[in-house]
């Protein structure tokens, strides 16, 4: 079987392999119930810091990454699944603490799988993935916190990455207004295809700014973190809901109460390593129901095994647009 593998020591490194499944059972994935035959996997931004090294994302000191898959049941010992299922996975710790997707072969818990929505391909699966599942639990969490089409706009930022871009489709469709933040000046027409109203620049949000400013946002999605998240809770409307899933500017969070005591604005975190089967049920439920799949092939590009190292660096880079589906069998 072909995989990547990363090596912690004696220097960390991330190589294309070639690995007979013995030593794999033996040494990369000594734990699991269901063997899958991967389909594709993906390239998110954590599978970024995992393949280059440049956070400690990887908790073993040898792995395959990669945090989502897609595939058909080979081999299952769990009672929910049996051979020819086609499952997903997403999280749980796979790509950090176990191996995982990033590999013709996987093995993994059963309890971590979900069935594959029928109205999904293995690649559109793959080409929403964590990013998009995430993006759909961010949604679900502006409609849940009461945030509706006529209460005005909703700010994305990160709006062309992973994250961003399903956001922008899928608020689009449900009929939200969608004020799309980007650094990428030359996207902005990939924005408006997807669905978004404008278009601001990055740089108006990603700067420190006062605790209280003029009131525009009924909702944001917000995948950056930072001084972009402090300044989209400061320009939320009263009442208005924050949902918070990212960090591609920063891990802090340099802000004022102000927005929370005054404006009464609500910030929700957004957790899709850990959300329960249920939760990923309804989520992906929606996604197969309403993302419109033309807009999803336009937000993808699809690379080999061997093209995801590349991938990897360059979603780090701030370069990709929309999202990587990795073909582990081309
Ligand atoms: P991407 O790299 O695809 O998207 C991130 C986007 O953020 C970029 O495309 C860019 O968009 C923008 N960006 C990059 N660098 C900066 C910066 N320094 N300042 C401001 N904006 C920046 O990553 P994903 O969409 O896969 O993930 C986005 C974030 O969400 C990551 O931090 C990831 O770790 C997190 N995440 C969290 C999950 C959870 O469960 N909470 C699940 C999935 C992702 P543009 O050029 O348009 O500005």
């Amino acid at each position: 079987m072909k995989a990547l593998r990363i090596d912690k020591e004696p220097a960390y490194q991330c190589q294309l392999v070639d690995i007979d499944e013995a030593q794999f059972e033996a040494e990369l994935a000594p734990e699991g119930d269901v063997w899958v035959d991967v389909g594709y996997s993906t390239i998110n931004y954590k599978d970024g810091l995992a393949i280059t090294g440049k956070s400690p994302v990887v908790r073993k000191p040898s792995l395959i990454p990669g945090i989502d898959l897609v595939g058909r049941v080979r081999q299952s010992t769990h009672g929910r699944w049996k051979a020819g299922d086609e499952v997903i996975l997403n999280g749980w710790g796979v790509g950090e603490n176990h191996s995982g997707g990033l590999s013709q072969v996987a093995r993994v818990k059963g309890d971590w799988l979900i069935e594959k929505p029928a109205a999904l391909s293995p690649l559109q699966a793959m080409a929403v993935g964590t990013a998009g599942y995430t993006a759909m639990l961010c949604v679900m969490a502006l409609q849940a916190n009461g945030v509706k089409p006529e209460d005005g706009e909703i700010l994305v930022t990160g709006a062309t990455g992973g994250v961003g871009s399903v956001a922008v489709a899928l608020l689009s469709k449900a009929g939200y207004q969608v004020v799309a933040a980007t650094g990428k000046s030359t996207e902005h027409a990939f924005l408006a295809e997807l669905g978004a109203a404008s278009v601001v620049a990055r740089e108006t949000l990603s700067e420190p700014g006062k605790p209280l400013q003029k009131e525009r946002w009924a909702g944001v999605v917000d995948a950056v973190g930072s001084h972009t998240l402090v300044n989209a809770c400061a320009a939320t409307r009263y009442g208005g809901v924050v949902t918070a899933c990212g960090l591609a500017q920063g891990m802090d969070f340099p802000a004022s109460v102000a927005p929370f005591i005054l404006r009464g604005i609500t910030l929700c975190g957004i957790d899709s390593v850990m959300a329960p089967i249920a939760r990923r049920e309804a989520a992906w439920a929606r996604i197969a129901g309403e993302l419109d799949l033309s807009q999803l092939a336009a937000l993808t590009q699809v690379v080999p095994l061997s093209g995801a190292m590349d991938a990897a660096q360059a979603i780090l880079r701030g370069e990709i647009r929309g999202r990587v589906v990795v073909d582990v069998n081309a």
